[in-house]
C-alpha cells in the first residue's frame, strides 16, 4: 500500500521545551498506527503538527508524498480536507452554540462546497447514521447529548470531508468507561469500512490491542520503540514499553496476575531539560552507567525498531517485568 503519512525527523520546540524532538514514522493507506506514551511525552503535539494546528519547528511532514510542513492559506484548506482530528474531550471541541447538524456540516462549508440545502441535509443524515446516531440529533445542541453521543458527533464531523488520514487523540479517555468500548469499536468498524489511515494517540496500550496494526512508543519527545502490534505485545523490547504494558489493564484476570505491575510514578522529567544519554535512564530499572552518557540509536533488532543499549541485535535484552519483582 502507498504511504499516506510520512514524518521525517519532526521537531516541535517551544523555546527551550523540546516537546517533539526528531520523530520519524510512516503510515500506509488503510493502516492504523498507535502512538503511545504518557501525558507529556509529546504525542499530542505530533498529532497537532500533522493536522497543522501548529507549524513544526523542524523536520518534514509529508501527506501522500506532498510536503505539508509549511502551508499557504489555500494549501491549508486542502490539508483540512485531507486530514481530520478527533480530540479527547468532545465537550470542549464542539461549539455549544451550534446545532449538531451545523457542526457536522461545517467541514462542507469550510471547503466551499456548493450543495443545495437538501443535499447538505442528506449528507448530515448519512454522516450521523454512519456513527450510529439518529437523524433527529441534527436538531439538538451538543450539551443535550451524552458524552459518548458527542464523541460520535465529533467523529461524524471528522469524516465528513472523507479524509485520507484521521488523527484520533485519546478519543475515548474522557468518556465513561461504560461507553469507551463502543466508541472504540465504532472507530475500528469505520476504519475497516472506509479504509482511511489512522494515527491513534493514546496513553493506554490496552486500548489499541485490537485496533492498531503498528505501535510507536514515545518518551519525552522521541520514539523509543516501533513495531507491529503483534510484535510489540508479544515481545516488548524497550524497558519503557515493558513498563507501559505492565501498567495496562487487561481483561483476563489470570493474565493480569501474571504481569508484574511496574509503577512508573509521576516523575516524568521535563522536556525542557531532558536527561542526558538515554532520556529514560532516570526511571529505568535496568539502567547501566553508559545509559546516562550515550544516546541509544533507534535500530532494527529482530523484527522491531528499538532505542536501548541493552537490547541485542537479535532483539533479546532485559525484561523489567521479571527483574522488578523485589
Ligand atoms: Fe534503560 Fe539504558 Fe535501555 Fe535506556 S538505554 S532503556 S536507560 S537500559
Ligand atoms: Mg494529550
Amino acid at each position: 500500500e502507498p504511504v499516506v503519512l510520512e514524518l521525517e525527523d519532526l521537531a516541535m520546540h517551544y523555546g527551550p521545551v523540546r516537546a517533539v524532538d526528531g520523530v520519524s514514522l510512516q503510515i500506509r493507506r488503510g493502516q492504523v498506527t498507535a502512538l503511545v506514551g504518557e501525558s507529556g511525552s509529546g504525542k499530542s503535539t505530533v498529532g497537532r503538527c500533522i493536522v497543522r494546528l501548529v507549524e513544526p519547528t523542524g523536520g518534514v511532514v509529508r501527506l501522500a508524498g506532498t510536503d505539508v510542513t509549511h502551508l499557504s492559506r489555500s494549501q491549508m484548506r486542502r490539508h483540512r480536507r485531507d486530514v481530520s482530528i478527533v480530540f479527547q474531550d468532545p465537550a470542549g471541541s464542539l461549539d455549544p452554540r451550534m446545532l449538531v447538524g451545523d457542526v457536522v456540516a461545517e467541514p462542507l462549508r469550510l471547503q466551499g462546497s456548493r450543495l443545495s440545502r437538501q443535499d447538505r441535509a442528506q449528507r448530515v443524515t448519512d454522516g450521523l447514521r454512519r456513527v450510529g446516531l439518529r437523524p433527529e440529533v441534527a436538531k439538538r445542541y451538543p450539551h443535550e447529548l451524552s458524552g459518548g453521543q458527542r464523541q460520535r458527533v465529533s467523529i461524524a464531523r471528522a469524516l465528513m470531508s472523507e479524509p485520507t488520514l484521521l488523527v484520533a487523540d485519546e478519543p475515548t479517555s474522557a468518556l465513561d468507561v461504560s461507553v469507551q468500548a463502543s466508541v472504540l469499536n465504532l472507530l475500528a468498524d469505520l476504519q475497516r469500512d472506509i479504509g482511511f489511515a489512522c494515527l491513534f494517540i493514546t496513553h493506554d496500550l490496552s486500548a489499541v490491542e485490537y485496533l492498531a496494526d503498528d505501535i510507536a512508543v514515545m518518551y519525552l519527545g522521541q520514539l523509543v520503540e516501533q513495531g507491529t502490534r503483534e510484535e510489540v505485545f508479544a515481545r516488548p523490547r524497550h524497558p519503557y514499553t515493558q513498563a507501559l504494558l505492565a501498567a495496562a489493564p487487561v481483561a483476563d484476570p489470570a493474565k493480569q496476575r501474571a504481569r508484574t505491575p511496574v509503577l512508573l510514578g509521576d516523575d516524568l522529567p521535563s522536556a525542557m531539560d531532558p536527561p542526558s544519554g538515554c532520556r529514560f535512564h532516570t526511571r529505568c530499572p535496568v539502567a547501566v552507567p553508559r545509559c546516562a552518557e550515550e544516546v541509544p540509536a533507534l535500530r532494527e533488532v529482530g523484527g522491531a525498531t528499538v532505542a536501548c543499549h541493552l537490547v541485542e541485535d537479535d532483539g533479546t535484552g532485559p525484561d523489567i517485568r521479571k527483574t522488578a519483582t523485589t
